[in-house]
C-alpha cells in the first residue's frame, strides 16, 4: 500500500508503515520494517504530543497527522549542497564502487563494508530534521557527511562510515563560548538523542542509531547507522536530494 493511502494504526504492515517508521525516525525512532507494533505507536504518540501538542495523542495516522508530517519536513528542508563529498572526482554521493568489500584484516562487519552507498540513509536525515526541531536554539549545521573512497585515500582515513551512513553535525560557537562550552553542549545534544531518537552512544547494539562518544567527537556529533543490519541498508534507503528524502506521497484518507 502507498503511504497516504489508508489510515495508520497498530497491527496493520506494509511499506506505507516502514515509509512513516522512516519519517518519525527521531521521535523515539524504531526500524523500517514495515510493521506497525508498540514502538511505532510510540513515534507517534511521541510526535503528536511533542510536535502536534496534542492533549491525549492516539497513535493513529489519520490525514491531520500525514499533514503535519509533511510540515515538519517542510519547516526543516535539508540542503544537499552540504552533505557532498568535497573529492572533486565522485559527483557528490561516491562512485557505488566496492560494494560487499572489506578493509582487508578487519571482521566483514559494516564498519569496514568499504561500499559506497548511493547517497546517504534517509533515517539519518529524517532524525537530524527532529533534532533541529527539539532543539531550536542551536544553529546546527552539517559539518562532513558523504566522504567517498577517493576522498579516505587522500586523507588517509580508513573509516567508511561516511560511505551514507553518517552525518556530523556542528553547533557553531555563540560570543564569549569556549572550547569547553562547546564540549558541554555536543554532550548535552547526545543526551537529547538518546531521549528523543532513542539513539545510543557507541555502537553497542545493534540496530539502534549511533553516536560517537566524547572522547572521539569533543566538539561535533557525529550520527550514524552503522549498527543497522544489511536489509535495514538496502539501497532505496539511501537519498541525493531533497525529493527522495521527503518521498511526497499524496493524501488521499
Ligand atoms: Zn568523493
Amino acid at each position: 500500500m502507498e503511504y497516504g493511502e489508508r489510515i495508520l494504526q497498530q497491527t496493520l504492515t506494509g511499506d506505507d508503515v516502514a515509509e512513516l517508521q522512516l519519517r518519525l525516525a527521531g521521535f523515539r525512532g524504531t526500524l523500517p520494517d514495515g510493521e506497525f507494533g508498540p514502538g511505532t505507536e510510540l513515534q507517534v504518540t511521541t510526535f503528536q504530543r511533542d510536535y502536534m501538542k496534542m492533549a491525549t495523542p492516539t497513535g493513529i495516522v489519520d490525514r491531520a497527522v500525514m499533514e503535519k508530517i509533511d510540515e515538519f519536513a517542510d519547516k526543516f528542508p535539508v540542503n544537499f549542497a552540504d552533505l557532498k563529498c568535497p573529492c572533486g572526482t565522485c559527483r557528490g554521493f561516491g562512485q557505488g564502487k566496492f560494494k560487499g568489500l572489506y578493509i582487508t584484516g578487519r571482521p566483514r562487519i559494516e564498519a569496514f563494508h568499504r561500499y559506497e552507498y548511493p547517497g546517504i540513509h534517509r533515517m539519518i536525515l529524517w532524525a537530524a530534521r527532529a533534532l533541529f526541531f527539539y532543539m531550536p536554539e542551536h544553529n546546527f549545521h552539517f559539518n562532513s557527511s558523504y566522504r567517498c573512497s577517493v576522498d579516505n585515500l587522500r586523507r588517509g582515513r580508513l573509516s567508511t562510515n561516511h560511505h551514507g551512513k553518517a552525518i556530523d553535525l556542528d553547533v557553531p560557537l555563540k560570543t564569549g563560548e569556549t572550547k569547553h562550552d562547546d564540549r558541554d553542549k555536543c554532550d548535552e545534544i547526545r543526551g537529547r538523542l538518546v531521549e528523543t531518537a532513542n539513539a545510543q552512544i557507541g555502537w553497542l547494539g545493534t540496530n539502534r542509531k549511533s553516536l560517537e562518544p566524547r572522547d572521539i567527537a569533543p566538539t561535533w556529533v557525529h550520527y550514524d547507522v552503522r549498527q543497522y543490519e544489511r536489509k535495514y541498508l538496502d539501497d532505496k534507503f539511501f537519498c541525493t536530494n531533497q525529493r527522495d528524502l521527503d518521498n511526497r506521497k499524496p493524501i488521499k484518507i
